[in-house]
């Protein structure tokens, strides 16, 4: 839902609306930078409106039977399947990656929507019969009350849709503060939502920035935060979240590897590569950003990395035969190009430049073309910190032994991928790289709906992920029942 001039409204208790919010944040196509709408910056003022009607809205919800909750989610999936080409190439505009992308990032969206629909059978509790002698003991799930939501610029649908559906089929009842930099798209999700029967209160949208996150955070309602984003934030709602006393799930930040081993094909190696640095101009958490060449294998896969990078097409996501679009935006890609410049001056050799690149017809837009390094060591910012764009640092390793020890330093634990054609090899890389989402001969190492998503050491502050088993546990408490007769 957008407003006639384009301003893309706070949702609570089934009303669109902007009353309170102290300003207004413009969204712009990061392709031409045309602006697309606005959306409220919204106080502690909205944000407790919000969780009032989330409150208000939890008990009717709650007793309302778990088969009708989730038939809402039933249909919430056939209405998105009927709009998944008009949600696609609202999304491509709006964030910029190519309608393939899109169509694939709400493909995975649907997928959660379908988990959530299966809550009758995933909140069952267990029973035990005389745990004594004529004392039987059973759990029962339920549901706490409002969870806030926060979420990422990168996948803009899918991520909220990781979180509120498998809440609200529980039984609660959710805030959402979405992304400040491209919300437009999940609004549309919201209005298919309410079209799917989903009642007043039960789903509730606040937009804004961190002002409105730590209002959500702080307020004694909230039962449980699900976070995802930068792990410097994920840290900070953390322990902000923590130190009241509430649930708290923060996904955060990654530098994935990659490590091809000589019996690897290079040519899988290189196509893994390429689709994974530079899919979504390299904006992902599961993105590779350091490539370790295990002795031979590095000639081969280097050579066809740059082949493969080369031949990239960049554009608008929305033009035909476009591989890589552009960043999110001119902060983000001044901030990428600066590690560009910083892993020069470390003494990183730079293979190919995506600085300064132009696209014919969109002069406006946040370009950063592929951008390949060799010699990166894990002391230099290219190879320690997130770079979130689309640039591949390149290594060498004598051995498997010396590519985990790489791994070992690093502070993030998202996501790892080895190429082999040795099922020991593989064995010896899930075991010991201490990694969360491990690939193998898999370049993004993306976990399903019914699969927890989620990272270790500072990818990750929590304990249950999301989606899958750890997402329904994370939104409801057992209860144990111990009874005599
Ligand atoms: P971000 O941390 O800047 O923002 C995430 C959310 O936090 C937004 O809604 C934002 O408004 C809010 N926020 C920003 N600053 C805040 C503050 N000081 N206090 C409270 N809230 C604040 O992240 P981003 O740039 O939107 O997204 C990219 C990051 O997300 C990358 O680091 C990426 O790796 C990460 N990410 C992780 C996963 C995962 O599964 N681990 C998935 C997608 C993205």
């Amino acid at each position: 839902m957008t407003t006639s001039r384009g301003l893309a409204p706070n949702y609570i208790a089934g009303r669109w609306t902007t009353r309170g919010a102290c300003g207004e944040l413009p969204v712009t196509d990061p392709a031409t930078g045309e602006a697309l709408g606005s959306l409220p910056l919204s106080g502690a003022a909205e944000v407790a409106r919000a969780v009032a009607a989330a409150s208000a809205a939890f008990p009717e919800w709650r007793r309302t039977p778990v088969p009708e909750r989730a038939r809402v989610f039933f249909r919430l999936k056939a209405l998105l399947d009927e709009h998944h080409d008009e949600l696609a190439v609202r999304l491509s505009r709006e964030h910029g990656k190519n309608v393939a992308e899109t169509r694939g990032e709400i493909q995975r969206g649907i997928e959660n929507v379908e988990h959530a629909a299966g809550m009758p059978t995933l909140m069952m509790g267990d029973t035990v019969e005389d745990i004594a002698r004529g004392i039987d003991c059973k759990t029962v799930r339920q549901p706490l009350g409002v969870f806030a939501v926060v979420t990422p610029y990168n996948f803009p649908v899918m991520i909220p849709l990781w979180f509120w559906p498998c809440a609200v089929a529980a039984g609660n009842t959710v805030v959402l503060k979405p992304s400040e930099q491209d919300p437009l798209t999940h609004q549309r999700v919201v209005e298919l939502a309410a079209q799917a029967g989903l009642p007043p209160g039960v789903l509730n949208v606040v937009h804004g920035r961190a002002e409105a996150v730590n209002a959500l955070i702080d307020h004694p309602d909230v039962r449980g935060v699900s976070f995802v984003g930068s792990s410097r934030v994920a840290k900070i709602v953390y322990r902000r979240a923590g130190a009241t006393g509430k649930r708290v799930q923060a996904l955060g930040g990654a530098k994935n590897h990659m490590i091809a081993l000589p019996d690897a094909d290079p040519e899988m190696v290189a196509e893994s590569v390429v689709g994974s640095v530079f899919g979504s101009a390299g904006q992902r958490c599961l993105a590779g950003s350091v490539i370790v060449g295990v002795g031979d294998a590095y000639e081969p896969v280097r050579e066809r990395v740059l082949d493969g990078a080369a031949s990239l097409k960049v554009g608008r996501g929305l033009d035909d035969g476009v591989d890589m679009g552009p960043v999110i935006s001119g902060a983000h890609r001044d901030r990428v190009a600066s590690f560009i410049d910083e892993g020069e001056s470390d003494g990183a050799r730079l293979l190919m430049d995506g600085r300064g690149l132009r696209v014919a017809g969109y002069p406006r837009g946040h370009w950063i073309g592929p951008t390949v390094f060799e010699n990166v060591t894990p002391e230099m910012p290219l190879g320690r910190e997130e770079v979130f764009g689309p640039v591949a640092g390149l290594a060498r390793a004598p051995s498997l032994e010396a590519a985990l020890e790489m791994l070992a330093r690093s502070r993030y634990g998202n996501a790892a991928s080895i190429f082999t054609a040795s099922g020991r090899a593989a064995r010896e890389f899930r075991y010991r790289a201490g990694i969360s989402m491990i690939g193998v001969n898999v370049g993004v190492a993306a976990p399903m709906a019914f699969f927890p998503f989620g990272g270790t050491r500072h990818s990750f502050y929590g304990d249950l992920k999301a989606q899958g088993r750890d997402a329904v546990s994370f939104y409801t408490d057992q209860r144990v029942v111990i009874s005599r007769w």
